[in-house]
């Protein structure tokens, strides 16, 4: 685990279950180099999210650990943004409003549907249609040039949603679309431990990825401690077959690369 980072964790501020400094030590038994803290913020009001008077409480808190493990592991402050078109205004002036390293842009609704928790809907289009409207939300996400990452990528999979036909064109598009827009793509080892079980994005996407030149990131999307970079042996692994040595660090919104 020596010189890798989990981005995508969640604390009580949102729906997770531990304390940031619970986490934090739970890193650093893993003897991860950096955790970043990613609690959901969503402009529609939904009770697993952080509400906006909770952020300067975020800010404050992840520097409280910051300052207390300083010779132990780094830090990251970062938050799990829900993505809605027509909300960019919202979503910047939240984003703009206290220090980050990083913003992961999430799409988790289609229209007012949490199809992420929500299952009741499946069934109502085809599955190929589904992709393509989650895949299109994903592309607005990608140009409206708010996110520094995007999570769990291809996350309409979660519960064996797969596509009728190959979407192959609908799949390169994307990624050209993310390419275009300097987006990093974490690889969400949660998807290994969800329905789907596997990683989100899979190999499929992953190998799309890297043929343009996407660089990438970690994230165990953690809800408890015990999941902070769960089955990062077998992510690191694919990431290395597929042709990647490298994965992406943030600090300040800035990217760094580390050698994996
Ligand atoms: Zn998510
Ligand atoms: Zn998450």
């Amino acid at each position: 685990m020596i010189g890798l980072v989990d981005y995508h964790t969640h604390t009580v501020l949102s729906d997770g279950k531990n304390n940031h400094e619970d986490m934090v030590w739970a890193a650093i038994d893993k003897g991860l180099d950096e955790i970043g803290f990613s609690d959901h913020v969503c402009v529609k009001p939904v009770n697993w999210a952080m509400s906006t008077v909770d952020l300067p409480v975020m800010t404050n808190q992840i520097m409280v650990v910051r300052e207390k493990f300083q010779d132990k592991i780094k830090i990251r402050s970062g938050i799990e943004m829900d993505y809605f078109p027509g909300k960019e205004t919202e979503i910047k002036e939240i984003i703009n409003s206290v220090p980050l390293d990083y913003v992961i842009g999430s799409v988790h609704f289609i229209g007012d549907w949490n199809f992420d928790s929500d299952q009741s809907l499946y069934g109502k289009w085809s599955n190929d249609k589904l992709y393509e409207m989650y895949f299109r939300l994903v592309h607005q996400a990608a140009t409206s040039g708010l996110f520094d990452t995007i999570g769990h990528l291809d996350i309409i999979k979660n519960f064996q949603v797969y596509p009728e036909s190959d979407l192959s064109d609908l799949f390169e598009e994307t990624i050209r679309i993310l390419a275009k827009n300097n987006l990093v793509v974490e690889l969400n080892t949660s998807g290994a431990d969800r329905p789907c079980g596997e990683f989100t994005p899979g190999r499929m996407l992953l190998e799309i990825c890297y043929k343009h030149n996407i660089e990438v990131t970690l994230g165990s999307d953690a809800h408890q401690q015990s999941q902070v970079a769960r089955h990062y042996e077998t992510a690191v692994d694919l990431l290395k077959e597929i042709g990647y040595t490298e994965i992406v660090a943030f600090e300040n919104r800035q990217r760094k690369k580390i050698r994996i």
